[in-house]
């Protein structure tokens, strides 16, 4: 693999080990010429069911989009890159394992909906009251309270003093 710094064609790799649950290759590189060190991750490539819209109409599926809505919902959250790319595979390896070749884009929803409930409390919250737009306020709110039972919501929006 070619160095992204200066280019040369020889980088070394100098460490190597499964991530997300195994689904990818996280590989520590390290060019021989300018000495820069970088990450590269290796997944299969498999191919993702396409999208149907709530109009009926169909679309492939769109990692980039749904990349930047978790983004979004994960701003100034203290969540690893490593956690997020773990929940994105996540959500594809899912996606696929319906084994159809199509799928509902509110299944999409709902599958970046529950990722983002294991991951964060309150990347989840943000998200899901985008997308999903709750009914009503009530049940905006009951989601809220039956969340924070949960021991890792943290209390105020940016962690805070205490
Ligand atoms: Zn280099």
């Amino acid at each position: 693999m070619h160095c992204p710094f200066c280019g040369t064609h020889d980088t070394k790799v100098t460490d190597s080990r499964l991530v997300a649950e195994g689904d990818q290759v996280r590989r520590r590189r390290q060019c021989a010429e300018c000495g820069e060190r970088f990450t590269t991750y290796e997944t299969a490539e498999l191919v993702m069911p396409r999208v149907v819209k709530s109009d009926g109409s169909r679309e492939s599926f769109d990692e980039q989009k749904m990349r930047a809505g978790m983004a979004r919902a994960l701003e100034k959250r203290p969540v690893s890159v490593e956690s997020f790319e773990a929940a994105v595979e996540r959500i594809r390896q899912r996606l696929r394992a319906r084994g159809d070749r199509e799928v509902e884009a509110r299944e999409v929803g709902e599958e970046v909906m529950e990722t983002l409930q294991r991951l964060d409390h309150v990347a989840y919250i943000r998200f899901a009251s985008v997308y999903r737009r709750f009914q009503d306020l009530d049940e905006f709110r009951a989601e809220i309270d039956r969340l924070s039972q949960e021991p890792n919501l943290p209390s105020g929006d940016e962690g805070g003093q205490r």
